[in-house]
């Protein structure tokens, strides 16, 4: 029995944990899971860790048929002092709601989603890699359980928390990653779920991501749904731009994430007094200012990469080396401090680390 009254089941025979070295993302899952159940009548109830193992639903639960479905990603990391640590958990637990409005499913409370995070991550303790840049990634995601072929909000849903030990996101590291602009499909566009972390959002950029790929890209840049004009983000990060010594990304339009990452950087650059801007721009004022000498530096920035250099843009046909395919000092900085704050060697003045 935990604080929450969540009752735990501990399994037989616990797995081998990978080598810290074998450590991709996303593809080993720990011992338990978090399980909670919410019908319309009781609200959220019966939280449980037990067993990692595979759910069983009837086909016609509603998230099969028309994807009424959230998700959160965050991440645990194993501080050099033994203290177990979480980055602004509260930040995804609020969008985690954000997300839940716009998908009419029911708002869950604060406390006891972050209370079914920490109770897991505590008994999966031993699950934290801790080599460097390795960490353990939380995966909180809601899903419409009840069986039901008609398009309304569902009255039954579950929340499960899978947690998935990880080295880095992309396999070049803090290295430069190649990204191409994306110039026949689109994300989303404002007054749709582009802003909201929702199963169809990515399912629906799966062959834009497929094409890059094939193309020898390691992602894509989205462009504006209107216009096809205007920078939205990358497939799982926010995008930062350094321009003639000022730092520009796309601002919040209702089809961008806010991302958790895209706010620290903000925040951290305020800091510093280097300029930072939220505004609209443009593929065009970004060839041109690479044209003309002036792009320094480009990163994506989300929590699963952290901070990721852009080495290369390309736009159509044309090419953008950036920054002669190195990481930049503004993303190094970047990179060094975040993850600093993260793993406990930074001293955490902004308040971002709530310790488990
Ligand atoms: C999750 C995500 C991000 C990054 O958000 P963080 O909170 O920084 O992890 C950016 N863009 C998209 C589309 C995302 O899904």
């Amino acid at each position: 029995m935990s604080q929450f009254n969540f009752t735990v089941s501990e399994v037989m025979t616990k797995k081998p944990k990978p080598l810290s070295d074998q450590l991709t993302f996303g593809k080993y899952f720990t011992d338990h899971m978090f399980v909670m159940e919410y019908h319309h009548q009781k609200g959220w109830y019966d939280g449980q860790i037990i067993p990692y193992q595979p759910i069983t639903l009837d086909p016609a639960s509603m998230i099969f048929h028309y994807g009424q479905t959230v998700f959160e990603g965050l991440k645990a990391y194993a501080a050099a002092d033994g203290e177990i640590q979480l980055f602004r958990p509260d930040e995804n637990i609020k969008r985690l709601n954000r997300s839940n409005e716009r998908m009419c499913i029911p708002q869950i409370d604060p406390e006891l989603a972050l209370g079914a995070i920490k109770e897991l991550v505590k008994f999966e303790k031993d699950w934290i890699p801790n080599a460097e840049g390795t960490s353990l990634y939380i995966r909180p995601f809601i899903i419409a359980t009840e069986p039901f072929l008609g398009i309304a909000p569902a009255k039954q849903y579950k929340f499960i928390i899978i947690l998935s030990p990880v080295g880095s996101y992309y396999k070049e590291g803090i290295n430069p990653i190649k990204i191409a602009v994306e110039s026949e499909y689109i994300r989303a566009i404002k007054g749709g779920t582009g802003e909201v972390k929702t199963a169809g959002n990515y399912a629906g950029s799966l062959i834009a991501q497929e094409k890059a790929e094939q193309n020898g890209f390691s992602q894509v840049l989205w462009l504006d749904g209107y216009e096809k004009k205007y920078i939205e983000e990358v497939g799982s990060m926010n995008v930062f731009f350094k321009i003639d010594g000022e730092v520009i990304t796309p601002a919040l339009n209702g089809s961008i994430l806010a991302g958790v990452t895209r706010k620290s950087v903000i925040q951290l650059l305020k800091h510093w007094n280097i300029p930072v801007t939220e505004r609209r721009i443009s593929v065009e004022e970004i060839e041109i200012a690479h044209q003309e000498g002036r792009l320094e530096e480009a990163f994506g920035a989300g929590t699963a990469a952290v901070i990721s250099p852009i080495g290369e843009l390309s736009c159509n046909d044309n090419k953008l080396v950036i920054n002669d395919h190195q990481t930049g000092e503004i993303s190094k900085r970047l990179y060094d401090t975040i993850t600093g704050i993260q793993y406990g060697n930074l001293e955490d003045t902004f308040g971002w680390i709530d310790k488990i």
